[in-house]
């Protein structure tokens, strides 16, 4: 059977292409996804994500042992799942700062792609729960609202920020990003909105879609310079999908580059050193990763003023009764709430930093537990200058990528997310944490070098999951798609995901990608794009 377009992966922006494009019902849409459904209802509660990034319902990645980072081996989940990321992440939803978008524009020569431009895209996928203006809209799919009821330390921490000189920010998504609040979160009614949810699962009466679960592409297929389809795995079994109208690629930023360098598409000397025959060289497919990189303090608290009180047992057993009954209770928090943009470099365009308040110790996967109720600040350094890549370690589709975010490669990084690191430490020794916090356990007090800061940031550092570029999209000889999303040099093909941003958002990625997919949607359909926000 063929199909109008074949979208490969359903993540996000997968997701939102299936639902647009399907609203058109005499097009004839596949959506391939390589992971299973999400019917688990950890999927649904929105602290589930605390068991999400230990290895549930992922590709189970690892980065190369970083150079700069002291050989370290950094756990890179990434998700594999109907939903992709938006159905195991921790909810936050955050756009960036406009200054990003007019980079996008300005810098990389993303004609459309501006500010105001994307701007009514973001606010058509959202279904905000409180805000109605400029910025924000009700009606669209995904669910868009704040935290329910955060424990007193998050707002001991709002004030022990603004004790530091950081203001306080009710809207990071509005007219200004810099400020310490509570984030906007993808839920609804104590529910995760994830793109499955949000997009999938309303339109599942459509007859001219079709949804396949655990069919991992292993090739896009490419006939005189046209993709006409994609080859699936199903067991040992392979089978050819034809595509009449477009392949989209749509596999996230790691995902997307693996798969079209796998299909012989790429820097042709990378592909011939694994055997795979060069189908198009394009030299660009799989390098300008960016990612964030988290440095985190952690600290004693003085009493149960956490979620880590909710790790023993019998607690855990109630609360998931207090979230089943009444849907109130920690099982409704994402654990990370709460947080904020500041600058590290005072003279940054825009905030530099983020920060996230975890509810607890031990959220994330390599974080260890502490014995008594702690409280973690994560900062992270927004606008990395380091560059990496995504590269094939064999032609056999079932071996993870070789992913080498070269971390830190440039010293600026470095400085600047030590200058974060700073900012964390001091906003948790503020007089308004003093109720709350007992003392600083990670790095801890007798860590004060630059040498010691250095060895506890490689014992600890995080990927924050936000990779981009590996497909970017411009102007120039560095773009592997258009501002149309077209793949240079190949017909019929499109990448529509994280791997386009030229640059990476100040923010999580999460609305960016959602943003980016609602944006194409109209540009493969041949709409006129929405009319530009006048802000
Ligand atoms: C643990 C974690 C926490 C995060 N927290 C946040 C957060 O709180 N807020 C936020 O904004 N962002 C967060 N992010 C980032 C955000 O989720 C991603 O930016 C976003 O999901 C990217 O969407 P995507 O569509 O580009 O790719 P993905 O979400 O990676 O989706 C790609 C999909 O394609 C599938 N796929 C890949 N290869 C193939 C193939 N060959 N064949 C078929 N299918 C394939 C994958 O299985 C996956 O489901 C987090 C990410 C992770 C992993």
């Amino acid at each position: 059977m063929a199909y109008d377009y074949i979208i490969v992966g359903g993540g996000p922006a997968g997701c939102v292409l299936a639902n647009r494009l399907s609203a058109d019902p005499s097009l004839k849409i596949l959506l391939l996804e390589a992971g299973g459904g999400d019917w688990n209802p950890l999927f649904r509660m929105p602290a589930g994500f605390a068991r999400m990034t230990k290895g549930v319902a992922s590709w189970g990645w690892s980065t190369t042992p970083q150079k700069h980072l002291d050989g370290r081996v950094v756990s890179f989940t990434q998700a594999k799942i109907i939903g992709g990321g938006s159905s195991i992440n921790a909810q936050l939803y955050t756009r960036g700062n406009a200054k990003d978008y007019d980079a996008w524009a300005s810098d990389a020569g993303c004609k459309g792609w501006s500010y105001r431009e994307v701007l009514p895209y973001f606010i058509k996928s959202e279904d905000n729960q409180r805000l109605v203006n400029a910025y924000h809209g009700y009606g669209g799919p995904m669910g868009v609202s704040y935290p329910i009821n955060p424990p007193p330390i998050s707002f001991a921490f709002l004030r022990a920020a603004q004790e530091l000189g950081i203001p306080f920010n009710d809207d990071f998504n509005g007219a200004a990003q810099a400020g310490i609040g509570h984030y906007q979160l993808s839920t609804r009614n104590a529910e995760r909105s994830s793109a499955s949810s949000a997009f999938l699962k309303p339109i599942r009466g459509r007859k001219n879609l079709t949804v396949r679960l655990n069919a991992q592409v292993v090739k896009v297929e490419v006939e005189k310079g046209r993709a006409v389809g994609v080859t699936v795995a199903r067991g040992n079994e392979m089978e050819t999908l034809r595509a009449d109208r477009e392949v989209i690629v749509s596999c996230g930023a790691i995902g997307s580059p693996s798969l079209l360098q796998r299909s012989g598409i790429g820097p042709a000397d990378a592909l011939r050193s694994v055997g795979v025959s060069v189908v198009h060289d394009l030299p660009w497919v799989g390098a300008n990763l960016q990612d964030h990189l988290d440095l985190y303090v952690i600290a004693e608290c003085t009493g149960d003023h956490t979620y880590d009180r909710v790790a023993r047992l019998h607690r855990t057993v109630w609360a998931g009764v207090q979230y089943l009954l009444f849907k109130t209770g920690p099982v409704t928090s994402t654990l990370f709430e709460t947080g904020g943009f500041w600058y590290a470099d005072k003279e940054a365009r825009s905030p530099d930093i983020q920060f996230h308040l975890g509810l607890g110790t031990g959220i994330e996967a390599g974080v260890a537990h502490m014995k008594n109720p702690g409280v973690t600040l994560n900062s992270a350094f927004l606008r990395p200058r380091s560059r990496g890549t995504v590269r094939l370690a064999s032609a056999d589709p079932k071996a993870a990528p070789l992913i080498d975010p070269n971390y830190w490669a440039d010293p600026y990084d470095r400085a600047c997310a030590f200058k974060g690191l700073g900012l964390a430490r001091e906003i948790l020794r503020q007089p308004a944490m003093k109720r709350f916090v007992l003392a600083e356990r990670m790095p801890g007090d007798n860590v004060k070098t630059e040498e010691e800061l250095a060895q506890y940031a490689y014992r600890s550092c995080k990927t924050d999951y936000h990779p981009v570029g590996t497909c970017a999209m411009g102007a120039g000889p560095e773009a592997v798609v258009m501002p149309d999303l077209r793949l240079r040099g190949i017909e019929g093909l499109r990448v529509v995901d994280a791997s386009v941003m030229p640059f990476l958002p100040s923010c999580n990625t999460a609305a960016p990608t959602f943003m980016v997919a609602e944006k194409a949607a109209d540009m493969i359909l041949g709409k006129p794009p929405l009319e530009a926000a006048k802000v």
